[in-house]
């Protein structure tokens, strides 16, 4: 097993007055750790941190750290069998860090648990480590063993796929990999796919520096998280690569979940601070991006696929039967042409002022959309609907 930096606390013996502790691995890279616990005992049976900061790594590059740890005896968690260990970048360093929950392995009265992050443009990250949760407090010790840190793409314990121009990059524990059939049957392909929906992706908005990361060893409270990493549920993997791939004309939920959370990349800058000027509402321009992918890619898409309930006619907001009425209303499933006029919208974006009102966001993608089409694109819309859209955007005070 080969490795970019190993790190165990027993050998450490270098301590700064900010109590960093330096630690120099086998291949000489330097990991600065703060926090230097061993043993903690959560008081009351109650949540506890702790707070390490990782720097000297690769910037950009992908690795996995392992935390060892035991259980030591009489001590337990409230629902027994549920270990509530959990590894969690920081959230300036992962958008969604915070939200996702690690799946320990278990040896006799040790654990194992492998969580997969990127390296900042600075070679930095950080970490919390939690155990317990207000549902499922801890009594007891538990002691960490050791960390350690691989590069991810040569870990024994970690299986990485990628596209040939490291486009696209699907991390797996490799214990999942080869256990789970469906995993290992359709996991190629469904990136072979990801590539393909994220050449359109990248054409509908005029952006060709992307790259995903795609992280399948977490469980998250929904199917699929997008951020620097984009995380799908642990505990749905089985069936989502179970959905049948080999049929390209048709939509299947899997691809759908992939494709949403690809496109809302484009809902931020390259650093992630800041959402694009054009947005009013993530989930109406991620869905359109999406729905351009889909169906460039060849996937059969009616309108339907926005829902069939009338929402605006009832007077009532809802962004994928706005989203159904813009598309509508240049008709881009039926006259793909059209697509044009909402993508060249979409890269003149950045011309536009970031602090403009959500309400005046609106009026600039019809009347822009308009000036594209060449006629007024409420007259297919209906001014009622409109309405209920704008009278929406004036209550929302952004
Ligand atoms: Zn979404």
């Amino acid at each position: 097993m080969s490795f970019t930096a190993v790190f165990l606390f027993s050998s450490c013996s270098s301590h700064d007055s900010a109590g960093l502790v330096s630690c120099n691995s086998q291949n000489t890279e330097e990991l600065k750790i703060e926090d230097n616990n061993f043993e903690f005992s959560p008081k009351n049976g109650g949540k506890t941190v702790l707070d390490y900061s990782v720097s000297g790594i690769e910037a950009d590059k992908l690795y996995d750290i392992e935390f060892e740890f035991t259980i030591l005896n009489d001590s337990h968690f409230q629902n027994d069998d549920d270990i509530a260990i959990t590894v969690n970048t920081k959230e300036n360093f992962d958008i969604n860090g915070k939200y996702t929950y690690s799946v320990p392995e278990k040896h006799d009265n040790t654990y194992i648990i492998h969580h997969i992050f990127a390296a900042d443009k600075n070679g930095e990250t950080g970490f919390t480590v939690s155990v317990g949760t207000e549902k499922n407090l801890f009594y007891g010790i538990i002691r960490l063993k050791s960390m350690k840190i691989y590069d991810a793409e040569e870990c024994d314990a970690i299986k990485v796929l990628c596209d040939k121009n490291q486009e696209i990059k699907f991390v797996f524990n490799k214990n999942d990999f080869n256990d789970l059939n469906a995993v290992k049957l359709n996991a190629q392909a469904y990136l072979n796919e990801c590539v393909n929906l994220k050449r359109y992706l990248c054409e509908f908005s005029g952006v060709d520096d992307v790259t995903y990361i795609f992280v399948f060893n977490e469980n998250i409270s929904h199917s699929g998280l997008s951020g620097q990493i984009i995380y799908i549920n642990h505990s749905e993997i089985e069936d989502l690569f179970s959905q049948n791939i080999e049929d390209t004309t048709t939509i299947n939920n899997f691809i759908s979940l992939l494709c949403h959370e690809m496109s809302h990349r484009f809902d931020f800058d390259t650093d992630f601070k800041s959402t694009f000027e054009y947005c009013f509402d993530k989930e109406f321009f991620t869905v359109l991006r999406q729905i351009y992918a889909l169906s460039s890619c060849g996937y059969k898409i009616s309108y339907d696929y926005l829902g069939d309930k009338e929402y605006l006619s009832n007077n009532i907001y809802n962004y994928q039967d706005f989203l159904k009425e813009y598309l509508l209303s240049v008709d881009v499933l039926n006259q793909p042409q059209n697509w044009k006029f909402i993508s060249n919208v979409i890269k003149n974006h950045s011309s536009i002022n970031k602090h403009i009102t959500d309400y005046k966001k609106v009026e600039m993608l019809i009347s822009e959309t308009s000036n594209e089409a060449r006629y007024n694109i409420i007259d297919k819309f209906g001014k009622k609907k409109y309405e209920c859209v704008l009278n929406h955007f004036a209550n929302c005070n952004s």
